[in-house]
Order: C-alpha cells, then sequence, then structure tokens
C-alpha cells in the first residue's frame, strides 16, 4: 500500500485498538465487487472450543463456515479460528477476541503444505512467502540454465537473502544491451505484488518452450479463469530474451514477508529493524518503511510525506539508504544502469510517475508521462470500478526509489500499485495478476517502440567511458547528472516525442561535444569519441 485511508488509521491504530473494524466501516458496501482484501473475506478470533460451539449455536453459523487455524494442545486454552468476515461485526459485539493483525498463515494455513511441497504448479496455487519464492526463483534458474543466473544482491536486516533473477541470453554475462528492473515488495505485507513480478519471469521464460507457434501458452493463470488471454507471439519474447536484460526481484523486503506471514499482518509493510521498545525483541510497530529510506528528497521535511517516528508506518529510518534492503537495490542500480524500472505495490490501482516527491520538480518534457499513461492503458484492473490511471502520488511521500532511479540514472521507473490488496487468491488475485501482465510487457515494448537515443560514448583510444550525457533542450532542475555506463559507455536517453535535439556529452578532461541529432521513433543511435583536452584537466 503507498495509500490509503487505513494506513494513516494503522499509524496510530498499531498498538491495541481495532483498526480492522476502521477498515471495514470504510470498505464498500458488501456485495460490492471493488476493493476487497483478505479482512473482507475472513475474521480470526480467539476462542475456546466451548465458546466458538455456543456461538456456533446462538448465531447459526454453518460448521463448514468455521475453520481451526491454530491448535493449543493445553485443555481448554483459546484455540484460533477462521470465520468469514460477515460476522465479524457480531462477534465483536459478542466480546469475543477478534485478532486485528493476525499472521498470515492464520488467514491461508495452506501455506504450510505449499512451503512443504516440491511442485511448482503447488507453489503457484496461492500466495507464497519467501521460502516459495526462493524455492521458485531456484526452479527457474535450474530449468532454464542457458538463459537464466540467480544472484543474491544483499542480505535483509534479519540476514535473508535477496534474490535477483536474471533473463537473458548469456546471462552471466553484462552484454551491451538495456536492463530492466522488475522488483516488488519494498512493503512486504502486500502479497500480490511478487505474483507479478514471478509470474512475467515465469511468462517470459514458458514462452520460450517448444510449443505452439504462433502464440505464447502459458498454463498458470490462462486455463481456468475464463476472463481473457494475453497473446504475444513467441519470435517477440525471444527477441526481448536476446536484446534485453531483464532482473526480476520479486522480494525486496523479505524480512517483512516472514513478518506477514508468522508474525502480524499488518506489520510486515516495514522491514524487521528493531526501532521500538522493547528493544530485543520484535513489536508489531518495528521496522523502517524502505520506501521512505531512498536518498532523494530523504526527509524533505515535507509535512506528511515520511515520519521520523520509529514506530510510524512510514518511518523512514535513521539516514537515508541506511537499510541494508534498500542498498541491496541501490548496489544493483548502480552496477545495472536500469533503462526501465517497475515498482509493484498494492493496490491502488495506479502507475505513479517520477518525480512522485510534491517538492521535487521533474525534467521538462518529462518522457514518464507518456509512458507512464500507456502503461496505464495497457493495465487490466479486474476491478469493477476502479480502471489503472496515471498519477503523480496518491499522496504526500519521499526518500521513494523511483524517484531516485529517475534521478540518478534517468531511469523509466515507476510504481505500479496493483489491482487488490490481499483478496482471496481465486479468482480475484489471480485475475489482478493476469491483468498486470500485458502493463508489464507495454513496458518492454515502450522501449522499443521509443524514441529513444541509444548513446556510446569511447575515449581517444576507443575504450567505453563514463561521460555526462544532455540533451540542452530539455531543462533539469534536480541536479540531474546522467551519464552513460562505465562499462559500456552507454545511455538510453527517452525522448518525449520525435524531432531534432542538440546532445551535449562532457567528461573533465577532455573537450565537449555537441551534436545535432534527428530521432523521429525507434531507436535511435549516437556514437561519439571524445577528445582529450589539457586545458580542462581532471
Ligand atoms: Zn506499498
Amino acid at each position: 500500500v503507498t495509500c490509503v485511508a487505513f494506513c494513516f488509521a494503522l499509524s496510530y491504530c498499531f498498538g491495541s485498538c481495532d483498526f480492522a473494524r476502521k477498515i471495514h466501516a470504510n470498505s464498500p458496501a458488501s456485495g460490492s465487487d471493488d476493493l476487497v482484501m483478505w479482512s473482507d473475506v475472513y475474521t480470526i478470533v480467539e476462542a475456546t472450543n466451548d465458546e466458538i460451539h455456543s456461538l456456533q449455536d446462538q448465531m447459526a453459523i454453518p460448521l463448514e463456515e468455521v475453520t481451526l487455524v491454530l491448535e493449543r494442545s493445553v485443555a481448554d486454552a483459546p484455540q484460533v479460528f477462521r470465520l468469514p468476515a460477515r460476522y465479524r461485526e457480531e462477534l465483536m459485539a459478542r466480546q469475543v477476541a477478534v485478532i486485528s493483525n493476525p499472521p498470515f498463515y492464520l488467514v491461508d494455513p495452506l501455506i504450510h503444505e505449499r512451503r512443504a511441497s516440491d511442485d511448482f504448479a503447488v507453489w503457484m496455487s496461492g500466495y507464497k512467502d519467501e521460502v516459495i519464492v526462493e524455492k521458485m526463483l531456484r526452479r527457474l534458474a535450474r530449468d532454464y540454465p542457458d538463459i537464466t543466473a540467480l544472484y543474491e544482491v544483499g542480505r535483509s536486516h534479519e540476514g535473508r537473502p535477496i534474490f535477483a533473477l536474471k533473463i537473458s541470453d548469456n546471462p552471466s554475462l553484462d552484454e551491451d544491451e538495456p536492463a530492466f528492473l522488475f522488483n516488488a515488495a519494498h512493503h512486504g505485507n502486500e502479497l500480490l505484488a511478487p505474483e507479478y513480478v514471478l509470474d512475467l519471469a515465469r511468462f517470459m521464460l514458458s514462452g520460450r518452450g517448444s510449443f505452439g507457434e504462433t502464440r505464447w501458452f502459458d498454463f498458470m493463470y490462462e486455463s481456468t479463469n475464463g476472463v481473457g488471454t494475453v497473446h504475444y507471439r513467441r519470435p517477440e519474447i525471444q527477441t526481448m530474451i536476446e536484446n534485453f536484460e531483464l532482473w526480476f526481484v520479486p522480494v525486496v523486503n523479505p524480512d517483512g514477508l516472514h513478518v506477514a506471514w508468522n508474525r502480524g499482518y499488518w506489520s510486515g509493510r516495514k522491514n524487521a529493524r528493531d526501532t521500538t521498545s522493547p528493544r530485543g525483541r520484535w513489536n508489531k510497530g518495528d521496522g523502517v518503511d524502505l520506501n521512505r529510506n531512498y536518498p532523494f528528497y530523504w526527509n524533505s521535511g515535507f509535512e506528511k510525506a515520511s515520519s521520523g517516528r520509529p514506530g510510524s508506518i512510514f518511518y523512514r529510518g535513521r539516514a537515508a539508504g541506511s537499510e541494508p534492503e534498500t542498498r541491496a537495490i541501490m548496489g544493483l542500480a548502480e552496477r545495472q544502469r536500469f533503462a526501465v524500472s517497475l515498482s509493484y505495490h498494492c493496490y491502488a490501482t495506479k502507475i505513479l510517475v517520477p518525480y512522485t516527491i510534491d517538492l521535487a520538480v521533474s525534467p521538462n518534457p518529462n518522457p514518464a508521462w507518456r509512458i507512464g499513461q500507456e502503461l496505464a492503458r495497457a493495465g487490466i484492473s479486474h476491478r469493477p470500478v476502479k480502471r489503472y490511471t496515471a498519477e503523480r502520488n496518491l499522496y504526500a511521500v519521499d526518500g521513494t526509489d523511483q524517484d531516485w532511479l529517475y534521478n540518478r540514472f534517468g531511469t523509466m521507473a515507476f510504481i505500479i500499485e496493483g489491482s487488490y490488496l490481499t483478496p482471496d487468491y481465486e479468482p480475484r488475485a489471480r485475475r489482478s495478476i493476469q491483468g498486470m501482465r500485458p502493463l508489464s510487457l507495454r513496458a518492454l515494448e515502450l522501449y522499443a517502440e521509443g524514441p529513444a537515443l541509444i548513446i556510446h560514448v569511447v575515449d581517444e583510444q576507443n575504450r567505453p567511458t563514463q561521460a555526462r550525457v544532455e540533451i540542452v533542450e530539455f531543462d533539469y532542475i534536480e541536479n540531474e547528472a546522467f551519464t552513460t555506463h562505465p562499462r559500456n559507455g552507454r545511455f538510453d536517453y527517452f525522448l518525449n516525442s520525435g524531432g531534432d535535439y542538440t546532445l551535449r556529452v562532457s567528461k573533465p578532461g577532455y573537450q565537449w561535444l555537441e551534436t545535432r541529432v534527428e530521432c523521429q521513433s525507434g531507436h535511435c543511435p549516437v556514437s561519439l569519441k571524445l577528445t582529450p583536452d589539457p586545458a580542462r584537466p581532471n
């Protein structure tokens, strides 16, 4: 959740007050098929066996609607039960203990079976924890060794690996190709977000097999739900795998995901840093909001954009980039210089276009707007009253990943807010995943469509070099200083529209270069060689 009313409720409700009730009061009328999250489907209560039997009688609750989700061995101890959400109000009126921040395994107890399985189809059949995600990534890397490489790009605060699956030809090499980042679960409790990333990775890989000549067939999501399929020609995916470097980080915040499943669902938004008392053990208010921890406009001072209070759900951390999970993504971005990044969240059904931070002034023109609006057009929300739209933000923010990526590397970086939070997996989650796929694929197509300058800069000895690149006609206000990648001298410069531009290239110790380039559509290659200038020392 990058935003929503109940976040604010939660920020002061992290203690004992029952905010599940507040959510419910703000939810659409029952029967509406708009926003759905797990708390609209289930309620979790603690009661003894005797109490639950008597409630079943008094409230006429059918036996099959009551699931024992945690059995305690002590006789007469309260057990934990899962019931349909529609009983919540009455259960609370009858003084039954409703657990407002349950670990998600109480909502979805089948997680234990999925985690124990070795069957890919079983893993795909429900929400995933960090253990299942790791198993899936290892399986994909094993099954497609020639076009995948699995990397550990960092470790979480509690020591869990942060994995990145790369899909490309020659995956162990850094080739002179544009890199794309698909990441999710900066907020660990947004269980639907990693699904979008895993689905896309699996889709790209499954498309490469030898079945069918004219369209991609995907066995994961298309077969049962009848809500339409994404047709995609195999040569297109083949070309993308050959020409792009696709990086998938389904779980940026594995500790938060672990917290959501095992300690408290709502607490899983943040990472697991020990930020609140009592110290030395996990508390439900612990953690840093990783999507407020990036250096660009960190702690901007803009009201409510983030919080300095360690118990807040928007706690920005002690310093910019203080968290190991943030640094893992920053390090990966520094190495790869992504052309495009999609960071998946839930559930506003929006594409957030940089700069999302109110105080930051976006470049003018800002090609990200055109791309963000195209992405919104491609997404299918499967929500009856809400379509994907492109917006700057949902409410005040600072220290977000996408703005840092855009400012630092010129990455076309978007937050993609999916269409539900954690709804019933069948059918809503599955539909939402399916509706996201054309949006994600559209990002790859838009890159290919351009217009964009594909710039390569070499030094006097024809070695690729890092140099600053700037289109003179564009206005930059936030000290953007885009540079070519030192490894291959490359920078992909997105344009707002076709036309003539003045490209300026500079590097200390070298003469400035200015050149006129025309680029109407597609990719316009520009190769430039720098000449040393003793008068301009390093
Ligand atoms: Zn989020």
